[in-house]
Protein backbone atom coordinates (compact mmCIF):
# COMPACT_ATOMS: atom_id res chain seq x y z
CA UNK A 1 0.00 0.00 0.00
CA UNK A 2 2.94 2.52 0.79
CA UNK A 3 4.87 1.69 -2.39
CA UNK A 4 1.07 2.59 -3.89
CA UNK A 5 1.36 6.00 -2.20
CA UNK A 6 5.25 6.41 -3.28
CA UNK A 7 4.06 6.28 -7.10
CA UNK A 8 1.26 8.27 -6.04
CA UNK A 9 2.85 10.70 -4.87
CA UNK A 10 6.07 10.70 -7.87
CA UNK A 11 3.20 10.73 -10.52
CA UNK A 12 1.91 13.46 -8.53
CA UNK A 13 5.01 16.04 -9.10
CA UNK A 14 5.10 15.50 -12.43
CA UNK A 15 1.25 15.07 -13.57
CA UNK A 16 1.01 18.22 -15.85
CA UNK A 17 4.77 18.67 -17.05
CA UNK A 18 3.87 16.58 -20.40
CA UNK A 19 1.66 18.87 -21.10
CA UNK A 20 3.40 22.30 -20.87
CA UNK A 21 5.25 23.95 -23.87
CA UNK A 22 8.60 25.57 -23.57
CA UNK A 23 8.86 28.41 -21.66
CA UNK A 24 5.85 27.90 -19.66
CA UNK A 25 5.79 28.05 -15.70
CA UNK A 26 6.26 24.98 -14.03
CA UNK A 27 4.07 26.31 -11.19
CA UNK A 28 0.05 26.76 -12.09
CA UNK A 29 -1.49 29.70 -12.90
CA UNK A 30 -3.52 31.41 -10.19
CA UNK A 31 -6.55 32.74 -12.54
CA UNK A 32 -8.88 34.82 -10.98
CA UNK A 33 -11.93 35.59 -13.83
CA UNK A 34 -15.43 36.19 -13.13
CA UNK A 35 -15.95 35.91 -16.81
CA UNK A 36 -14.59 34.21 -19.73
CA UNK A 37 -15.38 35.14 -24.02
CA UNK A 38 -17.97 33.27 -24.85
CA UNK A 39 -18.59 33.84 -28.44
CA UNK A 40 -22.23 33.92 -29.68
CA UNK A 41 -21.83 31.04 -32.23
CA UNK A 42 -20.02 27.21 -31.84
CA UNK A 43 -19.78 24.96 -29.30
CA UNK A 44 -19.34 26.76 -25.78
CA UNK A 45 -16.06 26.77 -24.84
CA UNK A 46 -14.85 25.26 -21.89
CA UNK A 47 -15.00 28.16 -19.34
CA UNK A 48 -17.78 30.94 -19.60
CA UNK A 49 -18.64 32.01 -16.09
CA UNK A 50 -16.54 31.66 -12.66
CA UNK A 51 -19.01 29.90 -10.70
CA UNK A 52 -19.19 27.20 -13.38
CA UNK A 53 -15.58 26.44 -13.91
CA UNK A 54 -12.32 27.95 -12.91
CA UNK A 55 -8.55 27.30 -14.87
CA UNK A 56 -7.10 26.81 -10.99
CA UNK A 57 -9.70 24.83 -9.50
CA UNK A 58 -8.94 22.41 -12.28
CA UNK A 59 -4.94 21.96 -11.58
CA UNK A 60 -6.21 21.30 -7.59
CA UNK A 61 -9.06 19.06 -8.57
CA UNK A 62 -6.74 17.16 -10.55
CA UNK A 63 -4.00 17.57 -8.06
CA UNK A 64 -6.02 15.61 -5.29
CA UNK A 65 -7.90 13.56 -7.84
CA UNK A 66 -4.45 11.98 -8.90
CA UNK A 67 -4.33 10.97 -4.79
CA UNK A 68 -8.14 9.79 -4.47
CA UNK A 69 -8.11 7.91 -7.75
CA UNK A 70 -11.96 9.61 -8.24
CA UNK A 71 -13.56 12.77 -9.87
CA UNK A 72 -12.89 15.56 -7.19
CA UNK A 73 -15.40 18.76 -6.20
CA UNK A 74 -13.54 21.57 -4.60
CA UNK A 75 -15.19 23.96 -2.00
CA UNK A 76 -14.06 26.89 0.14
CA UNK A 77 -14.65 24.96 3.11
CA UNK A 78 -14.89 21.13 5.07
CA UNK A 79 -18.13 22.41 6.05
CA UNK A 80 -19.23 23.61 2.31
CA UNK A 81 -18.56 19.76 1.53
CA UNK A 82 -20.15 18.37 4.22
CA UNK A 83 -23.12 20.74 3.25
CA UNK A 84 -23.09 19.41 -0.29
CA UNK A 85 -23.30 16.22 0.42
CA UNK A 86 -26.31 16.13 3.02
CA UNK A 87 -28.03 18.53 0.54
CA UNK A 88 -27.27 16.01 -2.91
CA UNK A 89 -27.78 12.93 -0.91
CA UNK A 90 -30.98 13.17 1.40
CA UNK A 91 -34.82 14.72 0.35
CA UNK A 92 -37.21 14.86 2.97
CA UNK A 93 -38.32 11.45 5.11
CA UNK A 94 -34.36 10.73 4.70
CA UNK A 95 -32.68 9.11 7.72
CA UNK A 96 -28.78 10.01 8.15
CA UNK A 97 -26.35 8.04 10.11
CA UNK A 98 -23.93 9.70 12.14
CA UNK A 99 -21.16 9.22 13.91
CA UNK A 100 -22.13 10.68 17.51
CA UNK A 101 -17.96 11.44 18.32
CA UNK A 102 -17.49 13.35 15.06
CA UNK A 103 -17.00 16.66 14.07
CA UNK A 104 -19.63 18.80 15.98
CA UNK A 105 -20.45 20.92 13.21
CA UNK A 106 -21.40 18.21 10.52
CA UNK A 107 -23.69 16.91 13.41
CA UNK A 108 -25.38 20.28 13.58
CA UNK A 109 -25.73 21.38 10.58
CA UNK A 110 -27.53 17.59 9.93
CA UNK A 111 -29.71 18.63 12.72
CA UNK A 112 -30.29 22.64 12.40
CA UNK A 113 -30.73 22.99 8.49
CA UNK A 114 -32.03 19.75 7.46
CA UNK A 115 -34.37 18.75 9.75
CA UNK A 116 -36.74 21.27 9.39
CA UNK A 117 -37.35 19.61 5.71
CA UNK A 118 -37.78 16.19 6.67
CA UNK A 119 -34.41 15.00 6.97
CA UNK A 120 -33.56 13.17 10.30
CA UNK A 121 -30.49 12.40 12.21
CA UNK A 122 -29.35 9.04 14.36
CA UNK A 123 -25.98 8.95 16.05
CA UNK A 124 -23.66 6.62 17.17
CA UNK A 125 -20.36 6.23 18.71
CA UNK A 126 -17.62 5.23 16.36
CA UNK A 127 -16.57 2.46 18.38
CA UNK A 128 -19.90 0.82 17.54
CA UNK A 129 -20.93 2.58 14.71
CA UNK A 130 -21.62 -1.36 12.88
CA UNK A 131 -24.41 -1.99 16.09
CA UNK A 132 -27.44 -2.12 14.84
CA UNK A 133 -27.41 -2.10 11.18
CA UNK A 134 -27.83 0.32 8.17
CA UNK A 135 -31.97 -0.43 7.37
CA UNK A 136 -33.62 2.45 6.18
CA UNK A 137 -30.66 4.96 5.86
CA UNK A 138 -30.24 7.29 3.01
CA UNK A 139 -26.84 8.55 3.60
CA UNK A 140 -24.07 7.11 6.45
CA UNK A 141 -21.58 9.39 7.35
CA UNK A 142 -18.64 7.82 8.84
CA UNK A 143 -15.41 8.95 10.48
CA UNK A 144 -12.34 7.22 11.26
CA UNK A 145 -10.56 8.22 13.44
CA UNK A 146 -12.97 10.11 14.61
CA UNK A 147 -12.25 13.54 15.80
CA UNK A 148 -11.27 14.23 18.57
CA UNK A 149 -11.17 10.98 20.57
CA UNK A 150 -9.95 9.17 17.83
CA UNK A 151 -11.81 5.86 18.07
CA UNK A 152 -12.06 3.98 14.76
CA UNK A 153 -14.52 1.59 12.91
CA UNK A 154 -14.19 -0.87 9.96
CA UNK A 155 -14.77 1.07 6.72
CA UNK A 156 -15.09 -2.07 4.63
CA UNK A 157 -17.55 -3.84 7.14
CA UNK A 158 -19.48 -0.73 7.08
CA UNK A 159 -19.55 0.21 3.57
CA UNK A 160 -20.08 -3.70 2.13
CA UNK A 161 -23.29 -3.66 5.19
CA UNK A 162 -24.66 -0.40 4.73
CA UNK A 163 -24.45 -0.45 0.78
CA UNK A 164 -26.35 -3.73 0.99
CA UNK A 165 -28.93 -2.12 3.32
CA UNK A 166 -29.34 0.59 0.30
CA UNK A 167 -27.28 3.67 1.72
CA UNK A 168 -24.57 6.10 0.30
CA UNK A 169 -21.37 5.58 2.10
CA UNK A 170 -19.69 8.96 2.97
CA UNK A 171 -16.41 8.64 5.30
CA UNK A 172 -15.03 12.03 5.94
CA UNK A 173 -11.00 11.34 5.86
CA UNK A 174 -9.85 14.58 7.02
CA UNK A 175 -7.76 13.16 9.89
CA UNK A 176 -5.63 10.72 7.51
CA UNK A 177 -5.81 12.14 3.84
CA UNK A 178 -5.76 9.55 1.45
CA UNK A 179 -2.03 9.10 2.21
CA UNK A 180 -3.06 7.19 5.08
CA UNK A 181 -6.37 5.38 4.65
CA UNK A 182 -8.47 5.25 1.12
CA UNK A 183 -11.85 4.89 1.98
CA UNK A 184 -12.96 4.66 -1.48
CA UNK A 185 -10.84 1.52 -2.05
CA UNK A 186 -12.61 -0.02 0.69
CA UNK A 187 -15.76 0.57 -0.79
CA UNK A 188 -17.37 4.00 0.36
CA UNK A 189 -19.29 5.92 -2.46
CA UNK A 190 -17.63 9.32 -1.38
CA UNK A 191 -15.29 10.70 0.80
CA UNK A 192 -15.19 14.39 2.29
CA UNK A 193 -12.23 16.37 3.50
CA UNK A 194 -11.56 19.26 5.30
CA UNK A 195 -8.08 20.44 2.80
CA UNK A 196 -7.99 23.82 5.55
CA UNK A 197 -6.40 20.73 7.83
CA UNK A 198 -3.44 18.69 6.51
CA UNK A 199 -3.79 18.68 2.91
CA UNK A 200 -3.12 22.09 2.80
CA UNK A 201 -0.90 21.97 5.86
CA UNK A 202 0.09 25.77 6.69
CA UNK A 203 -2.92 26.58 8.36
CA UNK A 204 -3.63 29.64 6.29
CA UNK A 205 -6.60 28.85 4.26
CA UNK A 206 -9.83 27.43 4.42
CA UNK A 207 -10.45 24.44 1.91
CA UNK A 208 -12.44 21.31 0.77
CA UNK A 209 -13.71 18.56 -1.25
CA UNK A 210 -15.61 15.67 -2.12
CA UNK A 211 -14.21 12.48 -3.83
CA UNK A 212 -16.08 10.15 -6.03
CA UNK A 213 -15.67 7.65 -8.59
CA UNK A 214 -19.55 7.07 -8.82
CA UNK A 215 -20.55 9.75 -11.78
CA UNK A 216 -23.99 10.18 -10.54
CA UNK A 217 -22.75 11.83 -7.32
CA UNK A 218 -19.90 13.62 -9.08
CA UNK A 219 -22.52 15.30 -11.10
CA UNK A 220 -25.09 16.06 -8.56
CA UNK A 221 -22.17 17.81 -6.26
CA UNK A 222 -20.73 19.69 -9.39
CA UNK A 223 -24.18 20.79 -10.00
CA UNK A 224 -25.40 21.88 -7.02
CA UNK A 225 -21.97 23.69 -6.72
CA UNK A 226 -22.36 25.43 -9.70
CA UNK A 227 -25.96 26.42 -9.03
CA UNK A 228 -25.95 27.48 -5.22
CA UNK A 229 -22.07 29.02 -5.38
CA UNK A 230 -19.99 27.77 -2.84
CA UNK A 231 -16.58 28.12 -5.22
CA UNK A 232 -13.12 28.14 -3.71
CA UNK A 233 -11.17 31.43 -4.50
CA UNK A 234 -8.69 30.72 -7.43
CA UNK A 235 -5.83 31.63 -4.82
CA UNK A 236 -6.98 29.44 -2.28
CA UNK A 237 -7.05 26.70 -4.45
CA UNK A 238 -3.35 27.58 -5.70
CA UNK A 239 -2.49 27.32 -2.06
CA UNK A 240 -3.82 23.84 -1.80
CA UNK A 241 -2.08 22.99 -4.87
CA UNK A 242 1.31 24.31 -3.32
CA UNK A 243 0.72 22.39 -0.01
CA UNK A 244 -0.15 19.39 -1.97
CA UNK A 245 3.07 19.20 -3.16
CA UNK A 246 4.72 18.46 0.30
CA UNK A 247 1.67 16.44 1.80
CA UNK A 248 3.86 13.01 1.94
CA UNK A 249 6.75 14.76 3.30
CA UNK A 250 4.74 16.62 6.14
CA UNK A 251 2.45 13.73 6.74
CA UNK A 252 5.60 11.05 6.97
CA UNK A 253 7.33 13.67 9.39
CA UNK A 254 3.69 14.41 11.51
CA UNK A 255 2.82 10.29 11.69
CA UNK A 256 6.71 9.52 13.12
CA UNK A 257 6.46 12.34 15.91
CA UNK A 258 3.04 11.49 16.44
CA UNK A 259 3.87 7.82 17.58
CA UNK A 260 6.95 8.16 19.23
CA UNK A 261 5.40 11.39 21.24
CA UNK A 262 2.51 8.69 21.88
CA UNK A 263 4.69 5.88 23.71
CA UNK A 264 7.32 9.07 25.20
CA UNK A 265 3.86 10.07 26.92
CA UNK A 266 2.39 6.69 27.73
CA UNK A 267 5.66 5.86 29.79
CA UNK A 268 5.26 9.68 31.78
CA UNK A 269 4.12 10.05 35.10
CA UNK A 270 2.06 13.12 34.52
CA UNK A 271 -0.05 11.48 31.47
CA UNK A 272 -3.45 9.32 32.69
CA UNK A 273 -3.83 7.53 29.35
CA UNK A 274 -2.85 7.96 25.74
CA UNK A 275 -5.15 7.32 22.57
CA UNK A 276 -2.94 6.69 19.31
CA UNK A 277 -4.43 4.14 16.86
CA UNK A 278 -0.73 3.32 16.44
CA UNK A 279 -0.12 2.07 19.91
CA UNK A 280 -0.33 -1.95 20.35
CA UNK A 281 -2.42 -1.31 23.36
CA UNK A 282 -5.27 0.95 21.29
CA UNK A 283 -8.76 -0.06 21.55
CA UNK A 284 -8.20 0.77 17.89
CA UNK A 285 -5.02 -0.60 16.65
CA UNK A 286 -6.27 -4.29 15.38
CA UNK A 287 -9.05 -1.87 12.62
CA UNK A 288 -6.34 0.57 11.76
CA UNK A 289 -3.71 -1.90 11.26
CA UNK A 290 -6.01 -3.10 8.79
CA UNK A 291 -7.38 -0.32 7.11
CA UNK A 292 -4.75 2.38 7.35
CA UNK A 293 -1.58 2.84 5.69
CA UNK A 294 -0.06 4.74 8.58
CA UNK A 295 -1.82 6.01 12.05
CA UNK A 296 -1.49 9.38 11.31
CA UNK A 297 -0.40 12.33 12.73
CA UNK A 298 -3.14 13.05 15.85
CA UNK A 299 -3.02 11.57 19.66
CA UNK A 300 -4.97 12.16 22.49
CA UNK A 301 -3.33 12.79 26.00
CA UNK A 302 -5.02 12.50 29.22
CA UNK A 303 -3.69 14.29 32.05
CA UNK A 304 -4.84 14.77 35.46
CA UNK A 305 -7.46 17.40 34.94
CA UNK A 306 -8.83 20.25 33.11
CA UNK A 307 -5.95 22.34 35.14
CA UNK A 308 -3.22 20.58 34.34
CA UNK A 309 -4.47 20.00 30.52
CA UNK A 310 -4.56 24.10 30.03
CA UNK A 311 -1.32 24.74 32.10
CA UNK A 312 0.30 21.91 29.45
CA UNK A 313 -1.38 23.64 26.33
CA UNK A 314 -0.03 27.11 27.70
CA UNK A 315 2.83 26.83 28.67
CA UNK A 316 5.05 24.27 26.15
CA UNK A 317 7.26 25.95 24.19
CA UNK A 318 6.31 23.49 20.97
CA UNK A 319 2.62 23.39 21.31
CA UNK A 320 0.69 25.94 19.74
CA UNK A 321 -2.42 26.37 21.49
CA UNK A 322 -4.72 26.38 18.83
CA UNK A 323 -8.22 24.81 16.98
CA UNK A 324 -7.72 22.61 14.03
CA UNK A 325 -5.36 20.52 13.38
CA UNK A 326 -2.93 19.19 10.47
CA UNK A 327 -0.24 22.78 10.54
CA UNK A 328 3.56 22.05 10.28
CA UNK A 329 3.43 22.98 14.00
CA UNK A 330 2.51 20.68 16.72
CA UNK A 331 -0.82 22.03 18.27
CA UNK A 332 -2.67 21.09 20.95
CA UNK A 333 -6.34 22.04 22.12
CA UNK A 334 -8.52 20.94 25.05
CA UNK A 335 -11.71 19.59 23.74
CA UNK A 336 -14.20 19.51 26.52
CA UNK A 337 -14.10 22.81 26.43
CA UNK A 338 -16.19 22.93 23.37
CA UNK A 339 -18.17 20.13 24.90
CA UNK A 340 -16.92 16.96 22.97
CA UNK A 341 -17.39 13.78 24.82
CA UNK A 342 -13.88 13.42 26.03
CA UNK A 343 -12.22 13.23 29.47
CA UNK A 344 -11.62 16.91 30.93
CA UNK A 345 -7.80 16.72 30.90
CA UNK A 346 -7.91 15.48 27.46
CA UNK A 347 -5.58 17.33 25.19
CA UNK A 348 -5.83 16.17 21.21
CA UNK A 349 -2.27 16.84 20.31
CA UNK A 350 -2.06 17.63 16.17
CA UNK A 351 1.97 16.16 15.74
CA UNK A 352 3.63 19.01 13.70
CA UNK A 353 6.84 18.78 11.77
CA UNK A 354 9.36 19.70 14.40
CA UNK A 355 12.67 17.41 14.60
CA UNK A 356 11.07 15.09 16.95
CA UNK A 357 14.29 15.79 20.00
CA UNK A 358 13.72 18.91 20.18
CA UNK A 359 10.21 18.48 20.45
CA UNK A 360 10.01 16.04 22.81
CA UNK A 361 12.60 18.28 25.21
CA UNK A 362 10.02 20.65 25.16
CA UNK A 363 6.84 18.32 26.30
CA UNK A 364 8.73 16.43 28.47
CA UNK A 365 10.22 19.51 30.08
CA UNK A 366 6.24 20.69 30.48
CA UNK A 367 4.95 17.29 31.47
CA UNK A 368 7.53 17.20 33.85
CA UNK A 369 6.55 20.44 35.41
CA UNK A 370 2.79 19.87 35.29
C1 LIG B 1 -12.29 20.69 10.40
C2 LIG B 1 -13.16 19.57 10.02
C3 LIG B 1 -14.27 19.77 9.20
C4 LIG B 1 -14.70 21.15 8.74
O1 LIG B 1 -13.76 21.75 7.92
P1 LIG B 1 -13.57 23.34 7.76
O2 LIG B 1 -12.53 23.41 6.71
O3 LIG B 1 -13.18 23.88 9.09
O4 LIG B 1 -14.89 23.89 7.31
C5 LIG B 1 -15.02 18.66 8.84
N1 LIG B 1 -14.70 17.42 9.28
C6 LIG B 1 -13.64 17.19 10.09
C7 LIG B 1 -13.33 15.81 10.54
C8 LIG B 1 -12.84 18.26 10.48
O5 LIG B 1 -11.81 18.04 11.29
Amino acid sequence: MSDDNDRLIAELLHHRLGALAPGAAIAPAIQPASVFVTPSGGALPPYQYGRFHNPTWDETEAALGLLERADVVTFPSGMAAVAAVLATQTRAGSRILMPADGYYASRLIAEKYFGPFGVSTDLRPTAAFHEGGFAGYALVIAETPSNPGLDVCDIAAVAAAAKAAGAVVAVDNTTMTPLGQRPLDLGADLTIASDTKAINGHSDVLFGHVATRDPAIFAALADYRKYTGPIPSPFDAWLVHRGLETLELRFARMSANAAALAERCLAHPAVRAVRYPGLAGDPAHAIAARQMTSFGFMLGVTLADAAAADRFIDTCAMVQASTSFGGLRTSGERRAKWGDPVPEGYVRLSAGCEPLEPLWAAIGATLDAL
